[in-house]
């Protein structure tokens, strides 16, 4: 099960369409939840998600409408006595706002929180998934975006196995090994098998045009965006740290996104069509201008390519 799930899709002020921001991410074992604003507790209430399968937090950074949920979660994984530990990514810089936001109030605190801030731009988290890495954004305050990479893998192709007589523990060796010996004739893994692409999903909140928003795009398969402004509010877009429609479009355009989707909306435009329209004329995939409690699957596996 891969999924995008969204939970809000409002920047700076919730209007009466769109809640805060707030998005989930399912990856097999994993659940992650980025950026919680206010109300994502009771959005989630709306999903089939429950505060106990939560896995992991990643906050972008500490404005308000990107973490003002978290006093609400934090407290939640307790209440339901969630029974793993949770790990939690932030900018190591809003340490305080952190701290402060998850002793907020008075609670029982039961569930373990495994805190590990982002240090630096580049910084890797391994998970059983593939890598999550932080880049850092071009925002007023320190803000990192994230992006999960599942490496390459190897798909064995049973009818050239059997061609060449392979079976049972050989499998296992050939592919630990990368290569077996038949009677004087080597057979390399390359020969029987399909490289199996990893998928990529990239998140990119808070901030102006730079390398990081291209660095965690790059070939993305399900890429979520903030798309604040349209471009007839560009200088000011630029000036206060946010993206357009356009600009994001032309991004994953550029980095080879296959499914875009577009979100953090400011409360001034009504229409949320104008997102599209204007998206529309710059990237031609899978387009997606968010609203609150929609699924958005990772779309299917590249095609595998030979050796
Ligand atoms: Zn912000």
């Amino acid at each position: 099960m891969r999924e995008l799930v969204v939970l809000g899709t409002a920047s700076q002020a919730p209007t009466r369409q769109r809640n805060h921001n707030g998005y989930l991410l399912r990856w097999d074992d994993e659940v992650l939840l980025f950026d919680p604003g206010e109300g994502s507790q009771r959005q989630l209430l709306h999903t089939g998600i429950s505060a106990t399968d939560l896995t992991r937090i990643c906050v972008t950074h500490f404005h308000g409408d990107h973490c003002l949920g978290l006093p609400g979660m934090i407290q939640r994984l307790s209440l339901d006595r969630v029974p793993h530990p949770v790990a939690v990514h932030f900018p190591a810089d809003g340490a305080d706002y952190f701290a402060r936001l998850r002793h907020a109030s008075s609670f029982y605190e039961t569930a373990e929180l495994r805190v590990e801030p982002i240090e630096a731009d580049r910084q890797r988290i391994t998970l059983g998934i593939g890598t999550l890495e932080a880049r850092r954004l071009r925002h007023p305050i320190e803000t990192y975006g994230y992006r999960l990479v599942e490496p390459d893998g190897c798909r064995m192709l049973p009818e050239k196995l059997s061609a060449y007589g392979i079976a049972g523990p050989a499998v296992g060796e050939l592919l630990r090994v990368g290569h077996l010996d038949l009677d004087g004739r080597r057979v390399t893994r390359d020969e029987v098998s399909v490289t199996r692409p990893g998928q990529r999903f990239a998140f990119v909140m808070d901030t102006g045009l730079c390398d990081g928003v291209y660095a965690l795009a790059e070939h993305a398969d399900l890429l979520v965006i903030e798309s604040t402004f349209l471009e007839p509010e560009a200088a000011l877009a630029a000036e206060v740290g946010h993206l357009t429609a356009a600009q994001a479009a032309r991004v994953a355009a550029e980095s080879g996104v296959r499914t875009l989707v577009l979100t953090h909306f400011s409360q001034r435009y009504a229409d949320p069509r104008r997102f599209a329209d204007e998206a529309r004329a710059h990237f031609d995939g899978e387009l997606i201008v968010a609203e609150d409690l929609m699924t958005v699957p990772v779309p299917p596996r590249r095609v595998a390519s030979a050796g």
